[in-house]
């Protein structure tokens, strides 16, 4: 453990491993309940970016790495390792919003059911992610999935600018014109951003005057005939029309192992509703149909409800991904089946929920494709944890043939199987600048093996 020469003071609290309030600390930038065994040796619960900068410096005078927690929810607690200095943004709350420039500064702790209400006052959205209570802070750096997103674009290209503390300790503003490499990085660069983001300004737009929730529900038996429709139907879906493919136990005795299209419609009026739904209802497919709700409308709070049911506090969450190959699915559906047919848990799914293909120059976002395969194990108690981590790995295995080889960063344990979660190029050009703007290599990478300290 690295012993401290000097300790400055902050308006916030530093804890050093064996304080009282360390392990509380240590726990509470975790969500995950499968909690690491890692232990950074310091953790400083900022109050404000001096506490940071402070943070920083401390860091770099003492020779310690950095991880950063803004929500804590990271799947593989990725923040939180061996050794040095964990900076705890999770006070960092403030929400600005500027409803005539339609833009937002927010500290990177907001949670997305905390700024949702806020914009909603004035008729203005953002891609939410799905899950309510999910970090901004790490959602939008890590691309950002959300709600209304193929219209509205991954949360990360909606990052306008942003204020961060560097490697030596300097507070600087950023944006697309003034520390371009920094903005390229923050955009999807992920776990491998080299600073700490202390306020971010946010592209708004304006909110749909009406959301659909619709839920389609087959048999797992239908599951080739289902995918397979679905696949090929994918091109002409409506991009204010969000599809999932969801495979899920049914209730409400949850033993039956089910897929069901979930649908959510943005749009301003129920004529356009009705229109992007109709490939749904046309489905020749349909009529297999075990259970139905179409086209009922709900709120942005609903849909979020709805999604913490799948993701309890306090269970123990392991997770897979990848993005599959846009050159055709032919063997995918085939080999994709036996994980939507073995669900081993009440709470385990898997999700394939269309997307775009990005590869832009002002981000590092890169290496999407129309379809990303998660899979996610869900368990109570750590003596589950080795059966389903096996499943999952004999589940992803007959899948991985069909993807481009790339990862979703914010669900891929990189421990349990490395891989690249942006393109080649990209991948370079993150590693390259970390080299320019972070020599010294302070601020931790993605965790893959060997890096958990
Ligand atoms: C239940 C659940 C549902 C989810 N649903 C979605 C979804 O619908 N769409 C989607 O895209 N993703 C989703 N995710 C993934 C989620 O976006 C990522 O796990 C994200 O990293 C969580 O952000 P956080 O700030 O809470 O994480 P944290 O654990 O706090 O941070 C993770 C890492 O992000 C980086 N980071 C975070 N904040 C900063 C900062 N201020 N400055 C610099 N680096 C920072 C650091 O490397 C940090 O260690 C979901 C996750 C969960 C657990």
């Amino acid at each position: 453990m690295t012993e401290v020469t000097e300790r400055p003071s902050f308006a916030g609290r530093l804890y050093a491993r064996g304080d009282d309030g360390y392990e509380n600390a240590r726990r509470d930038a975790i969500w995950n309940g499968r909690r690491p065994d890692r232990f950074p040796d310091l953790i400083l619960v900022a109050a404000n970016a001096d506490d940071v900068v402070a943070g920083v410096k401390l860091a770099k005078r003492e020779g310690m790495k950095i991880g950063i927690r803004s929500g804590g929810h990271s799947f593989s607690a990725t923040g939180v390792r061996n050794g040095g200095l964990l900076i705890d943004l999770s006070q960092f709350k403030d929400i600005e919003v500027d409803t005539a420039g339609k833009t937002a500064w927010i500290g990177p702790a907001v949670r997305a059911n905390e700024l949702g209400p806020r914009l909603s006052e004035d008729d203005l959205t953002f891609p939410y992610g799905g899950c309510p209570t999910v970090g901004l802070g790490g959602y939008i750096l890590t691309g950002g999935y959300g709600f209304n997103g193929k219209s509205l674009g991954a949360a990360a290209t909606n990052l306008k600018a942003f204020d961060m503390v560097t490697a030596d300790g300097e507070l600087i503003r950023v944006d697309a014109d003034s520390h371009p490499d920094y903005f390229w990085a923050a955009r999807g660069g992920g776990y491998g951003f080299f600073g700490v983001i202390v306020r971010m300004q946010l592209t708004l737009h304006d909110a749909p005057k009406l959301i659909t929730q619709s839920m389609i529900t087959y048999s797992v038996d239908d599951f080739e005939e289902v995918a397979s429709w679905f696949l090929d139907s994918l091109d002409t879906f409506d991009p204010a029309l969000m599809t999932l493919v969801f495979g899920h136990r049914s209730p409400p005795d949850f033993t039956q192992n089910v897929v069901s299209i979930l649908a959510t419609t943005y749009t301003d009026d129920q004529e356009r509703t009705d229109q992007i739904l109709k490939p749904l209802v046309e489905a020749p497919i349909f009529s297999k149909a075990v259970f139905t709700q179409i086209g009922v409308p709900g709120t942005l709070q609903e849909a979020w409800d709805q999604v913490d049911l799948l993701y309890p506090e306090g269970h123990r969450y392991l997770s897979d991904t990848c993005w599959i190959d846009d050159r055709g699915y032919a063997g995918f559906v085939a080999a994709a089946k036996p994980a939507f047919a073995t669900l081993p848990t009440t709470g385990s799914h898997i999700m394939m929920n269309p997307w775009i293909p990005y590869e832009r120059d002002d981000s590092a976002l890169s290496g999407t494709t129309k379809l990303p395969f998660h899979i996610y194990a869900v368990g109570e108690d750590a003596s589950q944890d080795d059966a389903l981590q096996a499943w999952i790995d004999e589940r992803m295995a007959p899948v991985l043939p069909f993807s481009n080889g790339i990862g979703k960063v914010n669900d891929s344990d990189l421990l349990v199987r490395d891989q690249s979660v942006m393109s080649a190029a990209n991948a370079e050009r993150l590693e390259e600048l970390r080299r320019k703007h972070d020599p010294e290599g302070r601020f931790h990478s993605f965790l893959r093996a060997g890096a958990e300290g």
